[in-house]
C-alpha cells in the first residue's frame, strides 16, 4: 500500500523544496493546508533535533499520519554559531527574511573575507502516529556574501555562497540548490531510510 506523509511545516518554500526532492519516492505527500486546525507547535527546543522531533510528535499524533518535520537554520562561525536555532526570528519578528538579512550584515561588515565561513544545518524528524521517531542531518558549508545575490529561494539564500560556488543559493536553479544543500542532504538520508521499511 501507498505510504501517505503529512509535512508538518506551514513555511511554503521548505513545503515546495520538500515536495519537490519527495517526487521520487512512492510516496503520497500531504500538508498543514490539508489539516488548518494542526496545533501551532512553539519552537523551544534548545536544539534543532529537539525543535523536529516536537513539530513532528505533535503533528503525527494530530493527523493520524507519519510526519515529517524539519527545523533548520544558519550558523555562522564568526558569530559563535548564531543565529543558529533562532535564524527565523534573529531580528526580532518570526519569519522576517528581509529583516535578518540585513541584521546579519550589520553583525558581519567588519569580518574579513577569510573568515566568513557558516553553514547551513536541517535536521528531519519523521514521526509514526504511535510517536515513533527517527532523524537524520543534513549540512551545507559556505560563506558570508558582502551583500545580497539573486532572486531565488528564501531566508537567508541571497547572502549564502556554497562551498565551490561563485553564486549565492539564491541564484542557483532549484534543482541545483536541492541537490546540494543541508536540506537535500537531509532528505537523500531520509529517502534510504524510508526505502528499506
Ligand atoms: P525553522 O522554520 O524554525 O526551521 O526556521 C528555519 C529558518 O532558517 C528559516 O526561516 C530561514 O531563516 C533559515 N533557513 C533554513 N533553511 C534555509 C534555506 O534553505 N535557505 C535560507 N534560509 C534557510
Amino acid at each position: 500500500m501507498q505510504k501517505t506523509l503529512i509535512l508538518a511545516t506551514r513555511n511554503l518554500y521548505k513545503q515546495r523544496e520538500l515536495i519537490e526532492m519527495l517526487a521520487p519516492l512512492e510516496i503520497a505527500v500531504k500538508s498543514l493546508l490539508d489539516f488548518p486546525n494542526c496545533p501551532e507547535v512553539e519552537e523551544d527546543g534548545l536544539t534543532f533535533t529537539e525543535n523536529a522531533i516536537k513539530k513532528a510528535r505533535v503533528t503525527a499524533q494530530y493527523c493520524g499520519l507519519l510526519s515529517l518535520a524539519d527545523d533548520s537554520g544558519l550558523e555562522v562561525k564568526a558569530l559563535g554559531g548564531q543565529p543558529g536555532i533562532y535564524s527565523a526570528r534573529f531580528a526580532g519578528v518570526q519569519g522576517d527574511d528581509e529583516a535578518n538579512n540585513l541584521k546579519l550584515l550589520e553583525l558581519m561588515k567588519n569580518v574579513p573575507a577569510e573568515s566568513r565561513q557558516a553553514r547551513f544545518v536541517c535536521e528531519i524528524a519523521v514521526c509514526e502516529p504511535d510517536g515513533r521517531v527517527r532523524t537524520v542531518r543534513g549540512e551545507c558549508s559556505g560563506m558570508i556574501a558582502c551583500e545580497p545575490k539573486g532572486k531565488g529561494g528564501f531566508g537567508y539564500d541571497p547572502l549564502f555562497i556554497p562551498e565551490g560556488y561563485a553564486q549565492s543559493f539564491a541564484e542557483l536553479a532549484a534543482e541545483e540548490k536541492n541537490r546540494i544543500s543541508h536540506r537535500g542532504r537531509a532528505l537523500q538520508q531520509l529517502q534510504r531510510l524510508l526505502a528499506g521499511d
